[in-house]
């Protein structure tokens, strides 16, 4: 194998050629490097990448190699260039959220699904660009300026995790990581015409992502297929003693590519739970008329209005009929509540964030704007000029609905309606229907600089947002482009169900084929 077309690789096939000593894994990291110099993804250009250090990563594929020729099982990542946004820790390079706050932070510890990614051989290139501690949808909140979405320079390219979704888009590395809590992995995936997976709440470890709204974060992948998206996943899922959220249910193999001997790192607990209960790889394509032969996909009508952009109803139309094509029986659903999902998220998102940033203070980490006159002077200069507009938006707001007079009127109203948002897809997925079809999101990647009304941008969300409040996976894969612009659909199954995700992304995609990104 050549890396002439590195852009292209996959991360499965890069692995099995370095598995195989055809490919060197030093090779690997210059190819990505070379590739960010290429499209320009530094700061003055794209500015998807925040931080890198070729040195540091060939070093850790010197090891890689040393490990190959002792014949050691390096894993079904060996060699895969990777990029991490950047509120996800990693030693080495620093953790900054795209903040002013936490500008030059390097972390003291790394987060579970970095230590996995390394664990099955894969090399950490880039901190990738993101709105600032993950707060909106397209990566404009940065405090390092935006990224841009590399199908069309002029664009956004989602967010907040846009430095990932970009970087892989742009063919910098075959599998980022990014963060989800309201949509920031699908949305950006398909602003970029490529696969974002937020997995079931749980069931990946949170470990060392800074937390933003504890009860929906949630780390998860990019990938340039659904096989890269269900590889990374497959590498990073399963129980972690770090975080006590993270579940003990098994993960199955997701991935279609035979690669031989899966990653067995036997003295690492880390991946001690990747071992438990695999089940048999999913279908592999083509598709045929029988690939998804007694597959029930709801289409829910909230999720189709009448206001709906007409080429993105038309192409997920035609991804509907090549899921009938394949023998899915599509039926209608309703998820009543939905309608509610804006408000409900944007009150307990920022309510959860007003709490979980308050630890941002000038004294424990990063910034520290002293005035002089004591301790509360300090905290208030170091919070107001580390802070960007948004994310003090969301403090305030997030303060104001927990303040004693207002508690019960919003938060726990909201609380509430997350409940019955959440009965709504249980009551879908326990009447015989194994995947939800919808649009991931309402329009296609915008101008930077279009949208400055803080509520048109939430509305971005109004699609990815529930899956968020009831936590059970969702996949956006792409289904085509509109005026040249990617569009994605989302796939939504229920809670620990990524299995039937995977093979339902799989099929699509295999389905499509080039009509995915025309
Ligand atoms: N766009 C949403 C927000 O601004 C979702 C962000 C996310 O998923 N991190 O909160």
């Amino acid at each position: 194998m050549s890396l002439d077309n590195y852009k292209e690789l996959r991360a499965a096939a890069i692995a099995a050629s370095v598995r195989a000593g055809e490919l060197s894994a030093a090779d690997t990291v210059r190819a990505s490097f070379q590739r960010a110099t290429d499209v320009g993804g530094g700061r003055d250009e794209l500015n998807i990448i925040l931080y890198s250090d070729e040195n540091a990563a060939l070093d850790e594929a010197q090891k890689l190699h040393t490990q190959i020729q002792s014949a050691a099982d390096v894993g079904v990542l060996a060699g895969v260039p990777v990029a991490i946004k950047d509120n996800i820790a990693t030693l080495g390079l620093p953790t900054t959220c795209a903040s002013k706050i936490l500008r030059g932070y390097v972390s003291p510890y790394e987060a579970t699904a970095v230590t996995r990614l390394r664990a099955h051989g894969a090399l950490v290139v880039a901190k990738t660009n993101m709105d600032e501690f993950a707060m909106g949808s397209s990566t404009e909140n940065s405090a390092f300026g935006p990224a841009r979405n590399p199908v069309d320079v002029r664009c956004v390219p989602g967010g907040s995790s846009g430095g990932s979704a970009a970087a892989v888009a742009a063919g910098i590395v075959p599998i980022a990581l990014g963060s989800e809590t309201g949509g920031s992995v699908r949305q950006p995936a398909a602003f970029c015409g490529v696969v974002g997976v937020k997995p079931t709440y749980g069931r990946v470890s949170r470990y060392g992502l800074v937390a933003f709204a504890s009860s929906f974060d949630q780390i998860g992948i990019v990938g340039r297929t659904v096989d890269d998206a269900a590889l990374g996943l497959e590498s990073i899922a399963g129980l972690d003693n770090m975080d006590s959220t993270s579940s003990d249910a098994d993960v199955p193999i997701y991935r279609l590519s035979a690669l031989g001997k899966p990653a067995s790192d036997a003295r690492d607990p880390n991946t001690e739970a990747m071992r438990i209960g695999r089940s048999p790889v999913p279908l592999p394509p083509p598709p045929t008329s029988e690939t998804l032969k007694g597959v029930v996909i709801g289409k829910p009508k909230e999720y189709f209005p009448d206001s709906l952009d007409r080429s993105i109803r038309d192409l997920c139309e035609r991804a509907l009929d090549r899921l009938r094509w394949m023998g899915a029986t599509v039926r209608e659903v309703s998820l009543p509540q939905s309608e509610l999902a804006i408000p409900v998220y944007y009150i307990l998102a920022p309510a959860e964030a007003s709490s979980n940033l308050a630890r941002f203070d000038g004294v424990r980490y990063g910034l520290r704007v002293d005035p002089g006159r004591g301790l509360k002077p300090m905290y208030e200069a170091t919070r107001s000029e580390g802070f960007g507009p948004e994310v003090t938006r969301r403090i305030l707001l997030g303060t104001y609905v927990l303040s004693a007079g207002y508690y019960d009127a919003y938060y726990k109203k909201a609380q509430s309606v997350r409940t019955l948002i959440a009965d709504d897809f249980r009551a879908v997925f326990t009447s015989g229907v194994h995947a939800i079809f919808t649009p991931t999101t309402p329009n296609t990647a915008f101008p930077l600089g279009a949208i400055s009304d803080p509520y048109e941008m939430y509305l971005n969300d109004i699609f990815t947002v529930t899956a968020n409040l009831a936590g059970v996976p969702a996949i956006s894969v792409p289904i085509g482009r509109v005026r040249r612009l990617p569009v994605g659909g989302q796939i939504i199954t229920a809670h620990f169900d990524e299995y039937s995700m995977f093979r339902v992304a799989y099929a699509l995609e295999a389905a499509l084929g080039q009509e995915a990104h025309q």
